[in-house]
C-alpha cells in the first residue's frame, strides 16, 4: 500500500486517537488490573492499526518510515494516551525475529505480540550474570526434537504479567571453556509449560510483575530456537542494541515531563526564582538534544547509515537526563528536605499537573532502574569508550 504523507498521517493519528484514548487517564500498569486495562487498551490500539507503524503489513504493521514513526510518537504523547506494555515483544522480540527469525517464527508470534494477546518478558541476567551476561549457567540439553531446560533468571521486568519469556541458555558448556560467549543459544519459551515457576520480587515503589523465572526440567520445541544454536550471543547482541538504541518518537514523552515539571515549578510559586529556572533550563536543554538527535538518527538510518555504534551512547544520554528531570523535580518540591506527597486540593494545581505529581516518585524510581537493566552506566562508558572511541580495553579474564 502507497503511504501516505506525514502531515496527512498526522492529521488521521490525531484524529483517531481524540476519538479512542481514554477520558479518564488508565490506572497505573503496575498492578495486575491495571496491566489488564493497558492490554485492552494494545488491542484497540492494534486493531486501528497503529500498534507498530513501521513494521511490515504481513506482520499486523503499517509499512511505514520512521518520519511516520515519529509524528505517531508524538500526536500518542501529546494525547497522553496509555503507556504501551509490551515492552519486550514491542521494542526487543520482535526486531530480532525481523533479523534472525524464520518466516514461520515471524507469523507465529508477531501478530500476537503486537494485539498483547501474548506479552513477553527477557530471560537475559541471572544470579551472578548481570553485566557479565556471558557467564550465564541455565542448561538447555537437547533431547529428540526438544530442549530439557534447567536453571534460573532474574530480575524478569514484567515477568509476573508475562507469557512468554526469550531467554539466553548454554546449550554448549564446553565451547564455554575456550569462550564463554560461545555455545549459548536464544530461546523462547512458554511460561505456562510445566516445570516454569514465575516467583515476585517485591519492588521499593511497590510495582508488581518483576519477578524471577525457576526452570525444572522443562521441556521446549527446537523450533523455538531463534537464529543458531549455539551462536545465540550474536541475537543477544542485536536483542541489547534495540534495548539500548533510538526508539523514534520517545523524545515527545520526556518533552511531556519537562512541561509537567514546569507546572510544578509554577505550583510551587517559584516561575519568578533564578535558581529553579535555571534548573528548569537545563532539563530543557536537554531534552532539546535529545530530540534533535533522534531526528538526526532517523535521516542517518533512512539514508542506509549503521546506528550500531549509536546505541549505548544513546541509552547512557536519556537514562542520565531521565534521572535529572525527575531528581530535579524532587529537589524543587521538597519542603524541608521532605518529599511532598499529594497535590490535589492545593491552590492552583489543576488535574494535569496533580497527576504528574502522583506519578513522579514511581517514575523517579524507574529512572534509577533505567540507569541500569539493558547494561549499566558505567558498562555503555565501557563500550563507548573502547569500542566508538578506539580506548584501550580494559583487562578481561576470558
Ligand atoms: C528494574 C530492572 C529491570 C530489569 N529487567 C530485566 C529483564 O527484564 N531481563 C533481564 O534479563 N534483566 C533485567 N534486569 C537486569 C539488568 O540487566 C542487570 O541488573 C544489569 O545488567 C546489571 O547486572 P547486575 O545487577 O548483576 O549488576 P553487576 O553486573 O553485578 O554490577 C554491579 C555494579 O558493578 C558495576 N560493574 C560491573 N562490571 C563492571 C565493569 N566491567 N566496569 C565497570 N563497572 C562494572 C556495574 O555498573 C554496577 O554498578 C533488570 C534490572 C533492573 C534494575
Amino acid at each position: 500500500m502507497t503511504m501516505i504523507s506525514v502531515a496527512e498521517f498526522r492529521a488521521e493519528v490525531r484524529a483517531w486517537l481524540a476519538e479512542h484514548v481514554p477520558a479518564e487517564p488508565l490506572p497505573s500498569w503496575t498492578d495486575q488490573a491495571g496491566f489488564d486495562q493497558h492490554r485492552t487498551w494494545e488491542r484497540t490500539l492494534f486493531e486501528g492499526g497503529y500498534a507498530a507503524v513501521d513494521w511490515p503489513e504481513e506482520y499486523g504493521g503499517r509499512g511505514a518510515g520512521l518520519q511516520h514513526t515519529i509524528a505517531f510518537a508524538e500526536e500518542y504523547y501529546r494525547a497522553r494516551a496509555p503507556e504501551r506494555v509490551n515492552m519486550g515483544g514491542l521494542y526487543l522480540l520482535g526486531p530480532v525475529l525481523m533479523q534472525y527469525g524464520t518466516e514461520e517464527q515471524r507469523r507465529r508470534w508477531i501478530p500476537d505480540l503486537l494485539s498483547c494477546r501474548t506479552i513477553w518478558c527477557q530471560g537475559f541476567s541471572e544470579p551472578g550474570s548481570g553485566s557479565d551476561l556471558a557467564s550465564l549457567r541455565t542448561r538447555a540439553v537437547r533431547d529428540g526434537d526438544h530442549y530439557v531446560v534447567n536453571g534460573q533468571k532474574i530480575w524478569t521486568s514484567m515477568g509476573g504479567f508475562a507469557d512468554w519469556i526469550f531467554a539466553l541458555v548454554r546449550t554448549d558448556p564446553d565451547a564455554a571453556k575456550e569462550r564463554k560467549h560461545a555455545g549459548i543459544t536464544f530461546l523462547c519459551i512458554d511460561l505456562r509449560t510445566p516445570g516454569v515457576e514465575v516467583r515476585p520480587l517485591a519492588m521499593v515503589d511497590g510495582t508488581e510483575g518483576f519477578a524471577e523465572v525457576f526452570f525444572t526440567d522443562v521441556h521446549v520445541p527446537v523450533e523455538n530456537v531463534v537464529g543458531e544454536v549455539d551462536q545465540g550471543w550474536k541475537v543477544a547482541m542485536s536483542t541489547l542494541g534495540f534495548e539500548r538504541g533510538a526508539v523514534f518518537g520517545d523524545h515527545a514523552k520526556f518533552s511531556n515531563d519537562v512541561a509537567a515539571l514546569a507546572g510544578l515549578v509554577a505550583v510551587r510559586g517559584l516561575a519568578e526564582d533564578s535558581l529553579a529556572l535555571d534548573e528548569l533550563g537545563r532539563v530543557l536543554v536537554e531534552t532539546e538534544v535529545y530530540r534533535a538527535n533522534v531526528y538526526r538518527l532517523a535521516a542517518l538510518a533512512e539514508a542506509g547509515g549503521n546506528l550500531d555504534s549509536t546505541a549505548s551512547i544513546n541509552k547512557l544520554y536519556w537514562t542520565e537526563m531521565q534521572h535529572d528531570i525527575f531528581a530535579t523535580g524532587l529537589r524543587l518540591m521538597a519542603e524541608d528536605g521532605a518529599v511532598v506527597g499529594d497535590l490535589a486540593g492545593l491552590a492552583g494545581v489543576d488535574a494535569v499537573t496533580a497527576d504528574a505529581w502522583r506519578d513522579w516518585h514511581h517514575r523517579y524510581w524507574y529512572a534509577r532502574a533505567a540507569m541500569i537493566f539493558g547494561g549499566t552506566s558505567e558498562i555503555q562508558r565501557n563500550i563507548i569508550s573502547e569500542r566508538v572511541l578506539g580506548l584501550p580495553m580494559e583487562p578481561r579474564r576470558s
